[in-house]
């Protein structure tokens, strides 16, 4: 299987790439679907993104006109298994964000547990699901810790982790969050680096003890938090095409993952928001071997390294 990912990706053969199996590891679920499938299955018309946003704010903005009030969250969801299933996810650490009165997506939690789980066992039987639970940067911190012995009562969730804009409050005021969530055996992982710089992923690595870093690219500006990350075996869930289209990172040919991974971090590939960005796993891994800036040979590794996962939750 090493050697074929390879020859297809020489062979710029993307279904090739796609019948081989992978890992996606940062991906918000309620944004992981195709948007062709979205379109044709619910006969809705979901217009291309602009090819760059001007931030996060402009594209949560774009997202909420165009996506979240023309396709409800639970039929995002159904695309998003599919897209899984079509493009071989084996291992899919899905992200979802509780609302406001103990419910995800407008259901309460114990439902919406059993429906994921049928839309797992239904359209994407092959895949191995790892719920992620998410805290928005900016949220009430102690409100969030009041609920979590109940959240995590359902032992479902097998990770934590904050998304949005990085400057809204320190990391540091999560700390309880995460004890109680490590207590649990839950991984510690958080969105850091992205626009922030290379200190703030090792004082999010240090101050919530994290498993993992989604994106953590700025993390490449400082040769001291390379060899930290590195000593320390730090993942970071790298997301190439949204970096790109949210101009944090020029092109795939400079992207820092050459960097990342050349320090020995384990790094993995991952789509982030396909229904915005509109890259899958595949698209992800062609892209950067186009580029010229990783070979198949790396690539495959990365691929490797996604598909281990499943050992640190004992699967
Ligand atoms: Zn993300």
């Amino acid at each position: 299987m090493n050697k074929q990912f390879e020859t297809f990706l020489q062979n710029h053969n993307l279904s090739g790439i796609s019948s081989i199996n992978k890992s996606d590891l940062h991906n918000h679920l309620g944004k992981g679907g195709n948007v062709n499938y979205i379109t044709s299955r619910y006969n809705l018309k979901i217009d291309l993104p602009p090819s760059k946003f001007e931030s996060l704010f402009h594209m949560d903005e774009w997202a909420k006109e165009n996506i979240k009030k023309k396709c409800p969250y639970i039929k995002r969801l159904e695309a998003a298994f599919v897209q899984a299933a079509d493009d071989n996810i084996s291992v899919l650490a899905a992200s979802f964000g509780l609302d406001e009165a103990m419910t995800i997506g407008g259901m309460p939690v114990e439902a919406f547990i059993d429906t994921m789980k049928s839309f797992n066992q239904q359209l994407a039987p092959n895949t191995i699901l790892l719920p992620e639970l998410a805290f928005t940067r900016g949220c009430d911190v102690d409100k969030e810790f009041s609920r979590l012995d109940e959240v995590l009562s359902y032992n479902w969730f097998k990770s934590v982790d904050i998304n949005g804009v990085e400057s809204e409050q320190p990391i540091k005021n999560f700390k309880k969050i995460y004890r109680k969530a490590k207590e649990h055996g839950l991984r510690l992982k958080a969105h850091v680096g992205e626009f922030g710089t290379a200190d703030d992923v090792m004082e999010a690595v240090e101050e919530l003890e994290l498993d993992e870093v989604h994106h953590g690219i700025a993390s490449a500006n400082s040769e001291f938090v390379l060899n930290w990350l590195s000593k320390h075996k730090i993942q970071l869930n790298v997301c190439p095409s949204s970096n790109v289209k949210l101009q944090v990172v020029e092109s795939y040919a400079v992207h820092p993952i050459r960097k990342i991974y050349d320090y020995g971090i384990p790094v993995t590939i991952n789509t982030d928001d396909m229904l915005v960005f509109n890259q899958s796993v595949s698209q992800e891994y062609l892209n950067l071997f186009k580029s010229g800036l990783m070979n198949g040979h790396e690539l495959n590794h990365i691929r490797e390294i996604g598909l281990r996962e499943i050992s640190y939750y004992g699967l």
